[in-house]
């Protein structure tokens, strides 16, 4: 019988480990079977820019999956059963069964951080909650308010997004933290700072968000702020799925892996992208990044291929080159770093910024879950 490969997850790690391994891997040897909540690739870097109104291009999968061996499965992973190998899903097949399995899920808003939140807090962590923030502020008056609590990257991007696309409205900025950039050279976090200025973000620094409310938020210091929308930014964690099958994992439900991106407690399992708890190059924890997401793909398809052909692979290879913030689409920031993703001094601000970063985004996907073609590639 052959080998049977079963990937959760199509997202930037996902659809690349999944069409990678099927170019790798002969039909007789192995079988890909990929299992995705949804029959589209979302890129999700974007979704800061559907929610502030932007159109935002969704391929269907069984596009990208053309030409390739992989069988989609459109469908939610309710549960996986290490015993048994087996994942279960909301649809037909109610079971699928694995020899290897890659986890590659993403990760989702820390909703619950505070009381309210998850009851009246918008994310922009996946396609339909972005959806949901995308209508509801496209129902608040000129004049309302949106609450941004985060000053992380994707707090500073939803918030810069709908400060420009929306004009009419305030957008307030909520940190803990003494200011927003924390960890970028001196020189992006002053650009940061004006940026903000010139699109009328009020950051609210050093200010602990400690319920949310239908109509607003009240902070750890007894303030009450009102609001028609609050955005929930503070940062990412890995759906419960591993941690509930008993897989290892860290305290963000990410799974532990080795070098190679095998699960430390569970041999026959991979994990990927935001769902792992890798190590970069130079040893610092993997950031939940494309930067991470696409060498963990192609990476995990390679160290699989190897294991089945019956040869030992070395580490899969994890290196940053930089921080992309977009700042609305005319403006941003742009952080290098080593590879171990220590800033470096060098900065790019301002439209050269926007226009790297549009570049980036592109090449993500092109080069990333498109560029994993179906074909033989010479290079493989
Ligand atoms: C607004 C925003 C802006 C961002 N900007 C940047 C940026 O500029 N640069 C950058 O590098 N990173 C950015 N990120 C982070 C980046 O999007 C993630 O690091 C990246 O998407 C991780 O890829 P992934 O394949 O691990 O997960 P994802 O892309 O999240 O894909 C996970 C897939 O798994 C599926 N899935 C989840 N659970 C199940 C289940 N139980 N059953 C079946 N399928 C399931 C999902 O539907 C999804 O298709 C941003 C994130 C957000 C939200």
């Amino acid at each position: 019988m052959s080998h049977r490969l079963v990937v959760i997850g199509a997202g930037y790690a996902g659809l690349t480990a999944a069409k990678r391994l099927a170019r790798k891997l002969s039909r007789s040897d192995a079988t890909v079977t990929l299992v995705n909540a949804s029959d589209r690739f979302v890129e999700r870097v974007r979704l800061h820019q559907l929610a502030a109104g932007q159109r935002l291009a969704a391929p269907s999968l069984r596009q990208q999956l053309s030409g390739t061996s992989v069988r989609l499965v459109v469908g939610r992973v309710t549960a996986i059963d290490p015993t048994r190998r087996t994942v279960c899903t909301d649809v037909a097949p109610r079971e699928i069964g694995y020899d290897t399995l890659v986890y590659a899920v993403g990760s989702q808003a820390r909703l619950d951080e505070v009381p309210g939140a998850a009851q009246h807090a918008d994310t922009v962590a996946g396609l339909e909650q972005a959806t949901r923030l995308r209508h509801r502020v496209a129902q608040i008056a000129p004049g309302g308010t949106v609450a941004v609590v985060g000053g992380g990257l994707t707090g500073l991007e939803i918030a810069s997004e709908l400060a420009e696309s929306y004009p009419s409205l305030r957008v307030r900025l909520f940190t803990g933290a003494s200011d927003v950039g924390s960890g970028l050279a001196p020189r992006a976090r002053t650009h940061l700072r004006r940026a903000l200025d010139r699109l009328d973000v009020a950051v609210h620094p050093g200010t602990v968000v400690a319920a949310v409310r239908e109509d607003g938020l009240d902070t750890r210091d007894g303030t009450s702020f009102a609001a028609d929308a609050v955005v929930w930014a503070t940062g990412f964690r890995a759906p419960e799925l591993a941690r509930a099958a008993g897989f290892a994992t860290d305290e963000s439900g990410r799974m532990l892996v080795d070098a190679t991106l095998r699960s430390v407690s569970h041999p026959e399992v991979y994990a990927v992208g935001d769902a792992a708890a890798g190590v970069s190059t130079g040893g610092a924890p993997s950031r939940m990044s494309c930067q991470t997401a696409l060498p963990m793909g192609r990476g995990v398809a390679d160290v699989v291929a190897a294991r089945l052909a019956g040869r030992e692979p070395g580490p899969v290879r994890i290196g940053y080159a930089f921080t992309n913030i977009s700042l609305g689409r005319h403006d941003g920031v742009v952080q290098f770093t080593h590879a171990d993703d220590r800033p470096r001094g060098f900065v790019l601000t301002g439209h050269a910024a926007a226009v790297f970063k549009e570049a980036v985004v592109r090449s993500t996907v092109r080069s990333g879950p498109r560029g994993e073609s179906g074909r033989d590639d010479p290079d493989s």
